[in-house]
């Protein structure tokens, strides 16, 4: 008989587990993929639907066309997960499986800053994306404020190359010099675990652009009605258009699970992205990997599918007997957008110690490209 794989979330990691198993495994084996979104989403290319240069149907796909590869897409609310029977309840289905990957990714919980739902857009989603770019459509002046309501969330550059993208759509629409524009975040520098090089080079980015930084501004309170922020540290800001990012947290589904440590992100090994729970492996956002440096892995895309890749080849062969894959190793890349149709390219070895060994290019048109074709690979995956 064959064996039975289940994949918990069908975003970036999940995803790629399913593909690269199914190549792997003969059809015998059956590969599951529970996901409650009925379609999948890029996230990288939100930021270009911000400032209209992506309708939100060219940057996302049916999650059906996961079934076109062969593999089964249970749509539903996974309600309960049993990491040590390696069973999940969705639907008031339940589903076993010989093995078991969880690749839920973080949840975004703007509620948690009093008033902040109330006071702007939450940009990473598809809804808030489309909602701030027709805001951004109508905007002909005021205080602009682009802002990071908690220090860590996924993808670091995005906040940054978000308001690079504003900044030059309006420039374009030839309304900024009526805009006074602000970043406030509440980390202490860009893209921190990157090193002090880059964030220095995405400072300078920031400051040629004219737009005003302000790091260590934890936001403690919105007020939407007085177009008001407050910090933690006493400042307080005025806006007239604010799009945030959304403090994260792990989905309660885990750490209900009894898979989440404290602070609710799931422990792995990160060499092989095993829990403790025996067969059942944790990817992407929802893990948290602390590295030696005193901060975690960031949450990223680039990570995700490499973790990704690498329990797809342990899982292929425990269950046809082969060799046991590589350790992961941290390598990441990513393509910072900088506007006016450039972008830089970064890349790094995360797992470097004592501290991340990560460069960043400056931006070109060439990379430009080169996040084109990886946007283009990503969606093609889903036809
Ligand atoms: C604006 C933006 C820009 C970004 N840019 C980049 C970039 O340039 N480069 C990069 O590397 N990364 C980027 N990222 C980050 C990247 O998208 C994430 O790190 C990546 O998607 C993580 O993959 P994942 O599989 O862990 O989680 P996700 O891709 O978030 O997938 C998790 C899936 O689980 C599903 N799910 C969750 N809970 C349940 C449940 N209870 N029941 C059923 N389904 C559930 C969700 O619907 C989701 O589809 C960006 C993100 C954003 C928002």
């Amino acid at each position: 008989m064959g064996a039975s794989v289940v994949i918990l979330g069908g975003g970036v990691g999940g995803s790629v587990v399913a593909m690269e198993l199914r190549a792997q495994l003969p059809a015998e084996h059956r590969i599951t993929v529970v996901e409650r979104a009925d379609r999948f989403v890029l996230g990288a290319s939100l930021l270009r639907v911000i400032v209209g240069e992506r309708r939100p149907e060219e940057i996302s796909r049916p999650m059906t066309a996961l079934a076109r590869h062969g593999v089964e897409v249970v749509t539903g609310d996974i309600e309960r997960i049993d990491p040590s029977r390696r069973s999940v309840e969705v639907g008031g289905r339940r589903l076993e499986a010989d093995h078991l990957v969880v690749a839920v990714g973080a949840d975004l919980d703007p509620s948690a800053v009093a008033g902040l739902v109330e006071s702007g857009h939450s940009f990473y989603t598809l809804e808030g994306a489309v909602a701030l770019r027709d805001a951004l459509a109508s905007f002909a002046g005021g205080r602009l404020v682009v802002l990071t309501a908690a220090p860590a969330y996924k993808c670091p550059a995005a906040p940054y190359e978000a308001a690079q993208l504003i900044e030059s759509s309006l420039r374009r629409r030839g309304v900024r010099e009526k805009v006074a524009f602000d970043l406030y975040a509440a980390e202490p520098a860009p893209m921190g675990v990157a090193g002090p090089k880059v964030s220095a080079a995405v400072r300078d980015l920031l400051a040629a652009k004219g737009i005003g930084y302000h790091p260590d501004h934890q936001i403690v309170a919105a007020d939407a009605p007085a177009r008001r922020l407050r910090f933690a540290n006493g400042a307080e800001a005025a806006y007239d258009l604010l799009a945030f990012v959304a403090p994260h947290r792990a989905p309660r589904v885990v750490s209900d699970a009894g898979l989440a440590a404290q602070g609710g992100w799931v422990p792995v090994d990160r060499g092989t992205l095993r829990t403790r729970f025996e067969r059942v492996w944790a990817i992407g956002d929802v893990t948290g990997i602390p590295l030696k440096m005193g901060k975690p892995l960031p949450k990223a895309a680039t990570f995700a599918e490499g973790e990704a890749r690498i329990v797809a080849r342990s899982i292929a062969a425990e269950i046809l007997g082969g060799q046991p894959s590589e350790p992961y190793v941290g390598i990441g890349e990513c393509w910072v957008e900088t506007g006016d149709g450039a972008t830089a390219h970064g890349k790094g070895d995360f797992f470097a110690e004592p501290v991340p060994v990560v460069s960043l290019e400056a931006p070109s048109a060439e990379s430009h490209r080169a996040k084109d074709a990886w946007e283009r690979e990503w969606l093609g995956r889903f036809s």
